[in-house]
C-alpha cells in the first residue's frame, strides 16, 4: 500500500535532486553526479581541526581556544548546495536523509572518551527568531544521539553581526568580536559540545569559545556538519 502511495506521490510531485534540482527517476534525494560530488571527511583526521590530514594546513590551533573540532562533510560542490538548502530554505530532509547519519556517528565516535555535560549551538540573534535555527536543529539531533542535554539559553548572541560568508577572511574575526555572551551559572566547570553548521576560519566558534571560557566552562569540543578543506578545492576524495 505504501508503495502505491509513493508511486502516486512521485507522479504528482516528481522527486528532484536536492543538490542540483534535476528530476529523478525514483524517490531518491540526490542524482548520481551530485552524490559523486558530496565529499565526506575521512577517518584519518587531524586531531585539532578535524579535516583529513591531507587537507589540513592548521597550526594546531595556535590562536584558537577550543580543544578540537569534528566534522562530517566538506563544504564544497554538493556539500555547499545542500547546506544552503538546509539553512536558507529550512529543508530538514537534507539533514535527516542525507547528511545527518554520518554527522551523528562521527561526533559520537570522536567524543566517546569525553564526559560531556551539555550541548550548545551557535545562536542566532533574537531579531532573527523567525529564521530556521539550523544550528539548534543539529544540536537537538546530537542531544538525542548522545543522550546529553542541550543547555538552553546558556550561550546567547548579544550583538547582531553581518553574515560571515560576506566578510573577507580577515574581517570575520572582527565581525563576531564580542557578539556572544555565556551564563556562568550554567557553564562553570562543564564540558561542552559546541555545534555549528559549517567551519571555515573557525572565527565564530572561537568567539563563542572565548565567551564559554569567560563563563568558566572546562573542556570545549566543536562539532560542525561541514568544514572547508584547506588544501583542496574539492575536498575529500574518499567516498562511503
Ligand atoms: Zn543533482
Ligand atoms: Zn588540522
Amino acid at each position: 500500500m505504501r508503495n502505491v502511495w509513493q508511486s502516486i506521490l512521485d507522479l504528482l510531485f516528481p522527486p528532484r535532486c536536492k543538490g542540483c534540482g534535476e528530476l529523478l527517476p525514483s524517490a531518491k534525494n540526490l542524482c548520481g553526479t551530485c552524490r559523486e560530488k558530496l565529499h565526506p571527511v575521512g577517518e584519518n583526521t587531524c586531531l585539532f581541526c578535524g579535516r583529513d590530514r591531507e587537507y589540513c594546513s592548521c597550526d594546531f590551533g595556535a590562536d584558537l581556544l577550543f580543544e578540537r573540532a569534528v566534522s562530517a562533510w566538506y563544504y564544497s560542490d554538493t556539500g555547499r548546495a545542500l547546506l544552503h538548502r538546509f539553512k536558507f530554505r529550512g529543508d530538514r530532509a537534507v539533514f535527516d536523509e542525507i547528511l545527518g547519519r554520518r554527522f551523528l556517528r562521527r561526533v559520537k565516535e570522536e567524543t566517546a572518551d569525553i564526559p560531556l555535560d551539555g550541548i550548545l549551538f551557535v545562536p542566532n540573534h533574537k531579531s532573527d527568531k523567525d529564521r530556521f535555527a539550523q544550528t539548534e536543529y543539529l544540536a537537538k539531533a546530537l542531544s538525542k544521539e548522545l543522550s546529553v542535554p542541550v543547555l538552553e539559553g546558556a550561550l546567547v548572541k548579544v550583538r547582531k553581526t553581518e553574515p560571515q560568508h560576506k566578510q573577507s577572511l580577515s574581517g570575520r574575526r572582527t565581525n563576531v568580536k564580542g557578539a556572544f555572551s555565556a551564563d556562568s551559572n550554567i557553564l562553570r566547570g562543564k564540558n561542552v559540545l559546541l555545534v555549528d553548521d559549517v567551519a571555515t576560519t573557525f572565527s565564530t566558534l572561537n568567539e563563542c569559545t572565548a565567551a564559554l571560557i569567560a563563563a568558566g566552562a572546562d573542556r570545549i569540543i566543536c562539532a560542525t556538519l561541514l568544514t572547508t578543506a584547506a588544501n583542496s578545492r574539492t575536498g575529500g576524495k574518499h567516498h562511503e
